[in-house]
């Protein structure tokens, strides 16, 4: 996707600074961060978000997952994080390429929303 912010990031046309890459998954720090620790975790493959997963594309969404717990192990959040991606306006979602949040090295809100 040409006019995709992750995309390009993904890219390296806008830098960032990564935490973790495989050859699925590109992670990098939030440049807004809402935690001590707040990593962007997302596919290579453009993917608008978890309402277009099917099980043709799934598998990306898998390999973030194993990518989050890895990067989790690498942060040392030991304590536990939080997990999140939000999906459309409802949500919040700014940018429309599939991503999971992880937040965490502090003791978390109760609230989720
Ligand atoms: P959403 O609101 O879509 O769930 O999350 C988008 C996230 O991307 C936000 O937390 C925001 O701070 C982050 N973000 C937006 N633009 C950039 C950028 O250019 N670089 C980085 N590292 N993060 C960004
Ligand atoms: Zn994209």
């Amino acid at each position: 996707m040409t006019d995709c912010l992750f995309c390009k990031i993904i890219a390296g046309e806008i830098p960032s600074t990564k935490v973790y890459e495989n050859e699925s998954v590109y992670a990098f720090r939030d440049i807004n961060p809402q935690a001590p620790t707040h990593i962007l975790v997302v596919p290579r493959e453009h993917i608008g978000s978890v309402a277009e997963l099917t099980s043709a594309n799934s598998a990306a969404a898998a390999k973030c997952l194993e990518a989050v717990a890895e990067i989790a192990r690498q942060e040392g959040l030991t304590g536990g994080y939080r997990v999140v991606s939000n999906c459309g306006d409802d949500a919040g979602q700014t940018v429309k390429h599939l991503h999971f949040h992880i937040l965490g090295g502090e003791r978390l809100g109760d609230r989720m929303a």
